[in-house]
């Protein structure tokens, strides 16, 4: 007691420490209540009704770290399109549908998917930092494939005996929105596992919440037991922004391979300059471009289509004006397939050959 009285600096400084890291503060502190993102960025008051009816199903939520990345005033702006919940996503179309990559199927223990040959899907959390309007897993039933602490025992289990299995990507939910400690720990049991080889964490935290790159992150992701991959989710090239960039900078140093997955979605990256200003600004920024997903057709999410014949002329129109490093793969996902299926193939006329 007395030498708190003396050295007055150690009072102030220990609710300093016991606080929250900043991006977890971030998060907590995202707008959920679209009257305020309305208000936050000058809309017109006229979107209100209807996204409050489209934000019932599927919560509006974004951090503002994201939302200062936005176009004050301009209910077309290509981030904001893609949090912004509207009217039309209640329309029912046909063929857009809740678990449209059948993920129920192909789940061998809570939580983990086994779709792909030698590698896993470890749905960590259903949490997420932001929640994008496109989103294939807007309908999943997290609260049965979101493991509980302890849960994550099966899956480690599944894993253990196949020998088969060399990589094990973290994905959600957003396993970034998880703290340090229980990736670490995660990432640590994995690591007892010998077969495996490869620790991928898919992540859209990094663009929305940049201040998620934290020491305990390159703790346990800088790679050592495994080698460890970083796949971000960008859409569009104004998402990255010098806070991204110095958190990329951060992973690139401590050895982390980056790589950007992306949705093709109509109104937001569905112009040919879009999408080339995206992959050349994620290659500044030291993160190679990997796939371009075809929308996966989720109830709610048809406004967001770019129809097959469009996306594979906007593709080939890509990769005549970049080098094939900055092209990503134009991909779909197709229920009892063995990979993520090139769109061409998918395509009636293609097919004949
Ligand atoms: C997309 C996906 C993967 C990863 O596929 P890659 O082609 O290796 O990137 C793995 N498992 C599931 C269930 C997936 O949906
Ligand atoms: S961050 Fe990923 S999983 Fe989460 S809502 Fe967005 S697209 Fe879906």
């Amino acid at each position: 007691m007395n030498r708190e009285i003396r050295r007055p600096h150690m009072i102030t400084r220990t609710p300093e420490v016991r606080q929250a890291p900043l991006w977890q503060r971030q998060q907590a502190a995202a707008i959920t209540d679209p009257a305020q993102l309305i208000e936050r960025l000058g809309l017109d008051r006229a979107l209100l009704a209807a996204a409050c009816r489209a934000a019932e199903p599927f919560r509006l939520r974004v951090p503002e770290p994201y939302v200062s990345r936005m176009r004050p005033g301009d209910p077309d702006d290509p981030l904001l399109r893609q949090v912004l919940p509207l009217d039309v996503e209640c329309d029912d179309v046909a063929g857009f549908v809740d678990d449209p990559v059948a993920d129920g199927e192909a789940m061998r223990a809570p939580g983990l998917l086994h779709k792909y040959p030698g590698r896993v899907l470890l749905v960590t959390t259903g949490a997420c930092a932001v929640h994008c309007r496109y989103c294939f897993r807007r309908h999943f039933p997290y609260a049965d494939a979101n493991p509980a602490r302890d849960a994550w025992d099966a899956a480690l289990a599944y894993i253990s005996e196949r020998p088969d299995i060399s990589e094990v990507i973290l994905s959600g939910g957003d396993p970034l929105s998880l703290s340090d400690g229980r990736l670490a720990a995660l990432a640590g049991a994995l690591g007892e596992i010998p077969h495996l080889k490869r620790l991928r964490v898919h992540s859209r935290t990094p663009v929305v919440l940049p201040e998620r790159i934290t020491d305990a992150l390159l703790e346990w992701l800088r790679p050592g037991r495994f080698e460890t991959i970083l796949v971000i989710h960008a859409n569009h090239a104004r998402e990255v922004d010098d806070a991204l960039r110095q958190g990329m900078d951060r992973l690139r140093a401590a050895g982390v391979t980056l790589l950007n997955q992306s949705v093709l979605l109509r109104g937001v990256n569905d112009r040919v300059e879009d999408l080339k200003a995206l992959s050349e600004t994620l290659f500044q920024a030291g993160v190679l471009p990997y796939y371009l997903h075809q929308l996966d057709p989720v109830r709610g999410a048809a406004h967001f289509l770019v129809p097959d014949t469009r996306a594979l002329a906007l593709h080939r129109q890509l990769a005549a004006s970049l080098p094939g490093y900055l092209v990503p793969r134009l991909v779909r996902e197709l229920p009892g397939r063995e990979s993520k299926t090139p769109l061409t193939e998918s395509i009636p006329e293609c097919r004949k050959t």
